[in-house]
Formats: C-alpha cells, sequence, structure tokens
C-alpha cells in the first residue's frame, strides 16, 4: 500500500478520514486510486484536492456519512449512493445487534484494502447488480447457532444455520466470527494454520473468483494444470481427505500453506493470495524506505528475492516485540514458480468482464 498526501504536505494513509495536521475531511477517491483533501461546496458535495482528482466533486458514500463505516467517495455524477466497494455488498450482518457493528466495520476495512489491492493490479472489478453472470459480490453474515435446547442427536437436522467462509459464483461469504480476534484465533489454533487472517480471506476468496474469471477458459490454463495439478479431481473426497488424514508429510517441499495441497483450486487460491499480500506488503515498504523501489521490480525473481528479505526482517522486529511471526512461511522453488504463474496470469489477463 502507498502512502499518500494532504495539501497540506502531511503523510496519509489509506484508512485516515481527517488529517491530523490541517484538520481537513479527507477521502479515498476509487476512480484515481488516491486519498485526497476535501473541502466542502455544498450540502453533500465536496471538493477533492488532490492533484490526481484534477479539480473533480464528489460526495461521500453512505456508508461514509451514515455508519462511519467508509472512507471513500462516489463521483457527483455517479447516481449511486454507494462507493465503488460499498456497492458490492449483497448482504452485511444485522446492525442492531450488540457486536455485530464493529465487527462489520473491520470487515469492510479489509474489503476495501483487498479492492485496492485488485484495483492497483488492473484487475477490474464489477457488481454482480451490473455484471449478474462474471460480477463478483460479497455476503457478511453470522452463524446463528440455533436454539440451544435442541437435543444433541438432532443436532444435523435442527442446528442452526453455520455460515461458511467461501467462494461459489462470484459471491465471497465472510463468516462474521472471522472479524473478532478472539474467536479467529481459536479456529486459527483448531485448524492447525499458520496463519489465519481477515484481509487473508479476502484475498483467498477472490483467488478463486479470478480462477474462474481468468484461468478456467483462459490461454494459460494449461500450463497451470502442470503447475497446480488437474482442478477436474472431485473437489469434495479432495477436501474429505485432507480433513481425514491431513496434509502429506512433505507438503512444504510443494505448497505454500498446507491448506493449499487439499485441492488445486486451492493451491492456486492460496498462492492468489500470497503474490497480492507480498505485492501490498512491498509496496508499503517501499512507501515508508524500508525497501529500494527496486523492489517492486516487474521481474518476479527480483521481487521475490526482496520479499524473502523483508520477510525476515519483519518476523525479527515481531520477535523482539513478542508477538508471533507475521510471515511464518518458506517459498520453496515450486512455490516460487507458481506465483510466477499467478503473476503471469493477472499480468496477461486481458479482463472482460
Ligand atoms: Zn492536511
Ligand atoms: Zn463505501
Ligand atoms: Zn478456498
Amino acid at each position: 500500500m502507498k502512502t499518500f498526501t494532504c495539501t497540506c504536505g502531511n503523510t496519509l494513509y489509506f484508512e485516515n478520514t481527517h488529517c491530523v495536521q490541517c484538520e481537513r475531511k479527507l477521502g479515498f477517491l476509487p476512480d484515481v486510486l488516491t486519498v485526497s483533501a476535501l473541502e466542502r461546496v455544498g450540502e453533500d458535495e465536496w471538493l477533492a484536492l488532490a492533484p490526481e482528482a484534477e479539480g473533480g466533486h464528489y460526495r461521500c458514500c453512505r456508508h461514509y456519512t451514515d455508519q462511519d463505516a467508509c472512507n471513500w467517495m462516489v463521483p457527483v455524477d455517479d447516481p449511486e449512493p454507494y462507493c465503488t466497494a460499498c456497492r458490492l455488498n449483497q448482504v452485511i450482518p444485522n446492525l442492531d445487534k450488540p457486536g455485530n457493528r464493529a465487527l462489520w466495520i473491520r470487515i469492510e476495512q479489509r474489503k476495501r484494502r483487498l479492492i485496492y489491492d485488485l484495483r492497483r493490479h488492473r484487475l477490474p472489478v464489477f457488481p454482480k447488480t451490473t455484471h449478474p453472470n462474471t460480477g463478483l459480490a460479497f455476503a457478511f453474515l453470522e452463524s446463528n447457532p440455533g436454539p440451544e435446547d435442541i437435543q444433541p442427536e438432532f443436532s444435523d437436522d435442527h442446528q442452526g444455520n453455520q455460515i461458511m467462509t467461501g467462494h461459489a459464483d462470484g459471491l465471497i461469504t465472510i463468516n462474521l466470527a472471522e472479524a473478532d480476534d478472539v474467536e479467529r484465533e481459536r479456529m486459527r489454533v483448531q485448524m492447525n494454520e499458520q496463519q489465519r487472517t481477515l484481509l487473508g480471506h479476502f484475498r483467498h476468496e477472490s483467488g478463486h473468483y479470478y480462477w474462474d474469471r481468468l484461468v478456467a477458459n483462459g490461454p494459460l490454463i494449461n500450463r497451470v494444470r502442470e503447475l497446480f495439478g488437474d482442478e477436474r479431481m472431485d473437489y469434495g473426497s479432495a477436501l474429505d481427505n485432507y480433513y481425514n488424514q491431513g496434509a502429506r508429510p512433505d507438503w512444504q517441499d510443494h505448497y505454500v500453506s498446507a491448506y493449499a495441497s487439499v485441492h488445486p483450486w486451492e493451491d492456486w487460491a492460496e498462492c492468489w493470495a500470497h503474490l497480492l499480500q507480498i505485492t501490498d506488503t512491498l509496496e508499503t515498504a517501499v512507501a515508508i524506505g524500508l525497501a529500494p523501489p527496486r523492489a517492486m521490480d516487474s521481474d518476479m525473481d527480483v521481487r521475490i528475492r526482496y520479499w524473502i528479505e523483508l520477510a525476515v526482517k519483519i518476523n525479527l522486529l515481531n520477535r523482539s516485540l513478542d508477538q508471533p511471526d507475521p510471515y511464518p512461511f518458506l517459498l520453496s522453488p515450486p512455490v516460487v514458480e507458481k506465483l510466477k504463474l499467478v503473476e503471469q496470469v493477472i499480468r496477461d489477463s486481458g479482463f472482460t468482464p
């Protein structure tokens, strides 16, 4: 993630809503991918002061005005009340229920970061409302544990509605509980995962979405099958095998995570998520002077070399702070080849909705 600059010269970050130096209101302009200081010119009309906006006028996203849950802007000539990130929402949780609003706001923050990630990779993002067959949508749902007095033997018939985080046909569903730090850590330990983050879920599930868009009928499908395996193998039984027997013992030689060994689709989604994570973190490192601009080289060998150097440093810093390693992964040579192929698919996408 880049950093941005206020008209007053202060450094701004993606999540900011006010400049702490000049106290101007701020908003992210999705059309030019920048955070801008704003000057009020009407009831809900703002002049964007960032040079990239070229004097453009904007409204605040309705979730900015009504919920303080978004900091994105909508160009004044766009009739939609919501920004390009919020209009992807198909369902949001019941905000009247105590605690839900805080969790939902965390989810929205990560979603906006994902959309920025995708856009900076020049991957167009279209809502399902205008592109029902190829568009993207989100559902943020809360599991309903159901009545507690149900007899265990009937639990299969009567257990409440258990929300599974996942992707199906352009709809990415995120279980609200993933935004609860305690709950997410409990799930991480239970699933024996090295890392489980909210943004990681968004990145992973978007990998499934773009597999359908870019790989399934794309020119690189055979190359993808060579490296990731043949995705036509039965997904359900592959998943059952993984949960019954665990990952193969030598998974680290071939996969970026144990879960990636489930099925070629999961391997793809895990590598996709890693590529987005690596690129975003390297971009941040360059922006704040922790890595040279060359670290963002289009040559993936260069980028990955800088990434490995940086990841070691981040891990060591965190050990000094008595925090777990933020990047507890090994990038074996086959994994590096897969990351390069993901990058090539993105670069060559020529994506049309
Ligand atoms: Zn300022
Ligand atoms: Zn919004
Ligand atoms: Zn998956």
